[in-house]
């Protein structure tokens, strides 16, 4: 147990999420508790983890977590580690919620994406459909977060272009999505921004400059692709070629790195295997697995095609295996997946409470230690 390494989880402490401050030390090594000399509260070591309150060593936990973030069915983990099935079910969930968690803190942080490829799947769901719908940045292959409907319609493309938007910068960007005409409104009722001049009312929304919007539509015969046609909605030719050159290296307009995404996550998921007889039961579920898959192969799955040269004396060469995050920038490491079920989130730092008059001595000095 190292305190030094660990913040207090006390929502109402000034000192809450800061690491190395010397407010935390070891209650107890037995209990495995720390305590915060701030605030006075003690909190288990593995508060804010995916193993808080589990009694379930972890190490197994762990593996059935893996498993299930690579297609394992529920009922073979059942039959190989004699667990009930709703406590399988209760981790997965515990797993997907702590993941997306990781997703929002780490994920979704405005950075230039360049490309981003958009598209739905179709699950079958036990009494009817369900729409996934998911983002990509082409060119880390970075999962920007998916979601999910009962139905394909402007809430759904809106609520995953909303996602888009909470993980870019304003900088150009190209749009790669399908013939659906949704995303191109909106794509454009999303990425726009208030101008404020001081008068009451709404003020005018003006939208974002370089967000450039080209669709591929596949016609179809007899379930087979026939004709591909490259349309572009919004942007010049020029703008488009700069950003796919930059993002892919050039190359045509296409969808190709979402559907290979598509492919992953319904190889891992068995209610999205196409013509499969296993079927999600729950939305909710689904939503779990989804994150828990999404985040694992974000931080623990290498990419072939993201893997960097490294040249060595006589004319030899090395290569260096990249994940999705390593190539955005997140982290440096590729993680396991003890280490994303472990990874604590920090909370966001104190502010002191908003009161009319003067400060009292007690809060100036607060304010003076915790207030960055
Ligand atoms: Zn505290």
């Amino acid at each position: 147990m190292d305190p030094q390494t660990v913040f207090c989880h006390n929502s109402a402490c000034p000192a809450r999420g800061q690491v190395g401050k010397g407010n935390i030390s070891v209650h107890s090594q037995k209990d495995r508790r720390y305590i915060c000399h701030v605030c006075g509260k003690t909190f288990s070591a593995s508060k804010g983890t995916a193993f808080y309150r589990l009694r379930t060593a972890r190490d197994v936990v762990v593996i059935v977590v893996t498993l299930l973030a690579h297609e394992c069915p529920i009922q073979a983990i059942v039959a190989a580690f004699g667990l009930d099935e709703r406590t399988v079910v209760s981790w997965q969930e515990r797993a997907g919620k702590h993941c997306e968690k990781v997703h929002q803190h780490l994920v979704e942080r405005p950075r230039d994406l360049g490309q981003v490829q958009a598209d739905e799947i179709r699950v079958k769901k036990q009494g009817g459909i369900i729409w996934m719908a998911m983002a990509l940045q082409v060119s880390t292959r970075l999962w920007l977060g998916g979601v999910l409907s009962a139905h394909r319609d402007t809430d759904l493309i809106t609520a995953l272009i909303q996602k888009v938007r909470a993980c870019t910068l304003c900088r150009m960007l190209l749009f790669c999505v399908d013939g659906c005409q949704t995303y191109v409104q909106a794509i454009r009722s999303v990425f726009r921004e208030p101008i404020r001049i001081g008068k009451p009312g709404r003020p005018r929304l003006r939208p974002w400059d370089g967000i450039c919007i080209a669709q591929v539509v596949k016609q179809y015969a007899r379930k087979r692709v026939v004709a591909v046609k490259r349309r572009v909605v919004q942007g010049t030719t020029a703008q488009i070629n700069t950003l796919l050159q930059r993002t892919q290296g050039g190359g045509q307009i296409n969808t190709a790195f979402i559907e290979r995404l598509n492919a992953t996550f319904r190889s891992r998921i068995a209610a999205l295997v196409r013509r499969g007889r296993a079927l999600a039961r729950q939305t909710t579920t689904l939503y779990h697995a989804m994150y828990l898959v999404g985040s694992v192969y974000n931080f623990c799955t290498c990419h072939r095609s993201l893997r960097l040269p490294i040249y060595l004396p006589g004319n030899r060469r090395r290569w260096v295996r990249r994940t999705p995050a390593m190539a955005a920038g997140i982290t440096q490491h590729i993680w396991t997946v003890k280490e994303l079920l472990f990874f604590q989130v920090p909370l966001p730092p104190w502010t002191p409470p908003k009161r009319r008059g003067r400060p009292s001595e007690a809060v100036k000095s607060l304010i003076a230690q915790w207030y960055t």
